[in-house]
């Protein structure tokens, strides 16, 4: 499939997200977990109101899976999953939906970072990847999908296999530069302390697998 482009105010919103918005860009991680748990929410709700879905507690979860050998991240969810046009117009058009709310009011402290209060979304991602992959299969559909994208030039979408409904978010972490470390968000402490400072709350179990060499 021919590359997509992001909408114009997409793209200016993508560079702003990257380059400035951010003094912290750990709340990368508080998105992605926000937006899987949304994800279970939904096929949560789904479950009371649809008999032919059971509702397991126990299959439900958020997983984090480093790797250092292929500098991966990964948010992995067992949520409701993306179709292709949920891929194409969530992930396509970064102004829409919540993306740059502000966080609600208990969390407005003074003299606390002002910046760091407002919710990018899923963007925020490329405040830590030169490349980030979504794979998703979404509830009642039988093909899977991979969304893929470099930053601002666009992002490509591709029939995949996926076994189970949910979605993964695998981050291709940046290389250190001479001003800024990237390798920390390949450190499983940092990761815990960014989950315990920001996901404390979440009302899904968040596992952790990590691979080193
Ligand atoms: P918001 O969460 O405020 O809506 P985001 O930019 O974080 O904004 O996410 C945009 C949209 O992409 C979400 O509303 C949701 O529809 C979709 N999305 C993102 N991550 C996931 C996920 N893990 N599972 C299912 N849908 C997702
Ligand atoms: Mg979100």
């Amino acid at each position: 499939m021919a590359k997509q482009e992001f909408k114009a105010e997409s793209k200016k919103l993508l560079d702003m997200v990257i380059n400035s918005i951010y003094s912290k860009r750990e709340v990368f991680l508080r998105e992605l977990i926000s937006n899987a748990s949304d994800a279970i929410d939904k096929i949560y709700y789904r479950a009371l109101t649809d008999d032919n879905i059971t509702f397991n507690q126990s299959d439900y979860y958020i997983k984090i899976d480093v790797n250092k050998d292929n500098r991966t991240l990964k948010v992995i969810d067992t949520g409701i999953g993306m179709t292709k046009e949920d891929l194409e117009s969530n992930l396509g058009t970064i102004a829409r939906s919540g993306s740059f709310d502000f966080k609600n009011e208990n969390e407005l402290k003074d003299g606390y970072d002002i910046i760091g209060q407002f919710g990018v979304g899923f963007y925020a991602a490329f405040m830590v990847a030169d490349k980030v992959t979504v794979i998703s299969k979404a509830l009642d559909s039988d093909q899977a999908y991979v969304w893929e994208s470099a930053g601002a030039d666009g992002f490509t979408i591709e029939p995949t296999d996926k076994k189970d409904v949910g979605t993964e978010i695998i981050l291709s972490v940046k290389e250190n530069t001479e001003d800024e470390n990237y390798d920390e968000y390949l450190e499983e402490y940092r990761i815990k302390q960014i989950v315990k400072k920001y996901s404390d709350f979440i009302r899904y179990p968040i596992k952790m697998d990590v691979t080193e060499s």
